[in-house]
Formats: structure tokens, C-alpha cells, sequence
């Protein structure tokens, strides 16, 4: 499914076997005929064409999942592997305010597993479904045999967002007031309780770990309505990405602990975890973002309720980030989320 033509012909490793050149069929026939404005020409050339509106720029984000680091083969139903990867990249978008214009695939398989077509329906059925309810097309990609036995899958994302106006990270200013979407800690909590019993997995259809719901329309919203100074997405867990933003902005940030909007999977936990969870689990894809204390937050942004958890102060003499109690008593709260490649 080279973008096009071209793996199928020819590619880095020489001309694709008939199983690889079948993969790229079954892959194309699955993504369909696109008829979106953003895309003048998808897959069966050599490179797709896109389309943006006057006025706009282009943001653009990679994500890779790789088997045993993002998820497991064994663990992860096909179709959650694939909503993953999709919904990673989906978030980087939402993060920055754009509308997704197309996603683009690039899968690595072991033999065994590109046969197994059921695998790769499942996979294409979590990551097309969740394009089509975004109104995504998987405009190109590529595909190979992987040399080991571990699945790779690459995504790369293509959004469009008025021309100077995209969300960055880099605006918040002390006496801003901190915001979040949804509510945080349910994907670890969500993953613990599957881990503990791993046949569970197979059988689960939804849960912010395996199914997680990016927020596209929250993020086009602050960027449509002005409402954020800066904003990211909280991939890595609030004690990281908070401490990327205020880096990014050259500020510090108190977090109320009592204003922590807690997921449900996460208020299941023991007491001491519930805080832990919300803090550095990781992989919520909510949004954290700033705004000006004299803005008027709505209680929701695209159907998702928002949560004020803190404010942004002065860098000097304080921690980075700090957690404030219900008696106003101050802790450093150390950037202690998800980080790829720790340990290794
Ligand atoms: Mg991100």
C-alpha cells in the first residue's frame, strides 16, 4: 500500500512477494475510495495529494507502536492495537486545535501474523472505525515483512489549522488558570486491572486504556473560540506533560490535589493509588490546557466536560510543578509519567 504505486514496483527492500503484494490490496480495498475534500488523490500513486483550505497551515505528527513497548500481541485485541495507533497521532492533532486532514500507515509484520487475516481485519476495523468517526482517511502507507516477530506499526498524520492560530505549548503566562478534559487516571487503572487477569483482555470491547477517545472536537473548540493560551495532550500522564508545558513556556504550575478530576476505573482503586493514577498513569489523551483567568470557560468543550485543576505562576523560587492540598500546603510533583525507552 506503498502511497502508491511505488511498493508496488519497487521498494527499499526489493519488489514485494505476492503475500505482501496481497496484504497492500486487502489494506486498500479495506480503506476504500476516499471522497474528502482534503484528499485530491489517495492510494495507487506515488504520492497522495492533499488539499488545505486559503489560509491555513499545515501540522504534522509520527507516532510508532511497537509490540512489547506499546502493547501485546498476546494481551491486546487486533482492533485495540489499531485504535491506538490511530488515536495517538488523533491526539497530537486535537492538542494543537487542527482538523485531521489524512493518516497515513506504515505497518511491519511478522509472516505468520501478515497470513492472519483475521489479525489484520481486527486491526484495520479498531483503526478505520475510529478514522471514520473522525472523518480520516488513510490516504497511503506501506508495508513490509518484519525481520523479527514483534508488529510495527507507524503512523503518520496530516492536519490543517488556521494559519498562525494553531495550540501550542509554549503560551501560558503566569495567572492563567489550568484546565483539563474528561478525567484522568482510567487507562492505568484500566490496564492494572486487565493485566492482573490477561485473558480478559480478548473479550473487552471498550475502556480508555484499550479504546481511548481523542478530543478532536475539544481542541478545534479552543482553538475556534480563542479560548486557550497553550495546550497539550496528556499522553505521558499530568506530572509529564504539565512539566513540558511549563517548560515549553518558561512558567511554573500549582495543581489543586481536591480539583484532580478522577476517572471511575481510577476511583476503584486503593485510596493511595486513585491520586498516583491520575497523576502519572499516562495514556488518558485528555487535554491540558491554559487560558486567561478573565476567560469564561464553558462546563464542556465538544460534549466533554472541563475541569479547572490549577493556575499558572512565576518560575522563580518554586518547583516546576506543585501539588497544593486542601490545607494550601505545597509539594514538588515530579515529572514520574510514562517515558518511552526508560530503563532501556
Ligand atoms: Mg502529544
Amino acid at each position: 500500500m506503498k502511497v502508491q504505486q511505488k511498493t508496488q514496483s519497487e521498494s527499499t527492500s526489493g519488489r514485494p512477494g505476492g503475500g505482501e503484494l496481497a496484504l497492500i490490496q486487502h489494506i486498500r480495498s479495506r480503506a476504500g475510495v476516499v471522497h474528502r475534500p482534503s484528499v485530491r488523490l489517495g492510494i495507487g500513486d506515488d504520492c497522495a495529494i492533499l488539499r488545505s483550505r486559503p489560509g491555513e497551515e499545515i501540522v504534522v505528527t509520527t507516532d510508532l507502536s511497537l509490540e512489547g513497548r506499546h502493547f501485546r500481541r498476546d494481551w491486546h485485541p487486533a482492533a485495540s492495537i489499531g485504535h491506538r495507533a490511530l488515536a495517538r497521532g488523533l491526539s497530537d492533532i486535537a492538542a494543537m486545535g487542527a482538523r485531521p486532514l489524512a493518516a497515513f500507515l506504515s505497518l511491519a509484520l511478522p509472516a505468520a501474523v501478515a497470513q492472519d487475516r483475521r489479525w489484520v481485519d481486527g486491526f484495520l476495523d479498531g483503526l478505520l472505525g475510529l478514522a471514520k468517526r473522525h472523518g480520516v482517511p488513510l490516504a497511503g502507507g506501506d508495508t513490509s515483512e518484519a525481520p523479527g516477530d514483534a508488529v510495527i506499526a507507524d503512523i503518520v498524520l496530516l492536519g490543517a489549522a488556521p494559519a498562525g492560530r494553531a495550540l501550542r505549548r509554549s503560551g501560558a503566562r503566569p495567572g492563567d488558570v489550568l484546565y483539563c478534559t474528561g478525567s484522568l487516571g482510567g487507562a492505568s487503572a484500566e490496564l492494572g486491572r486487565l493485566s492482573a487477569n490477561p485473558g480478559h483482555f480478548k473479550a473487552a470491547k471498550t475502556g480508555p486504556h484499550l479504546f481511548p477517545e481523542p478530543r478532536l472536537a475539544a481542541g478545534q473548540a479552543l482553538l475556534r473560540r480563542g479560548l486557550a493560551t497553550a495546550c497539550i495532550d496528556m499522553s505521558d500522564g499530568l506530572s509529564t506533560d504539565l512539566a513540558h508545558l511549563c517548560e515549553s513556556s518558561g512558567v511554573a504550575a500549582e495543581v489543586d490535589v481536591s480539583a484532580v478530576p478522577l476517572h471511575p476505573l481510577a476511583g476503584t482503586l486503593e485510596p493511595a493509588a486513585r491520586l498516583l493514577a491520575a497523576l502519572h498513569g499516562g495514556e488518558d489523551y485528555e487535554l491540558l490546557f491554559a487560558a486567561r483567568s478573565s476567560t469564561k470557560m464553558p462546563r464542556k468543550l465538544g460534549g466533554v466536560p472541563i475541569t479547572c485543576i490549577g493556575r499558572i505562576v512565576p518560575a522563580k523560587g518554586v518547583p516546576q510543578v506543585s501539588l497544593i492540598d486542601a490545607e494550601g500546603r505545597r509539594t514538588a510533583l515530579e515529572p514520574n509519567g510514562w517515558e518511552h525507552f526508560r530503563g532501556a
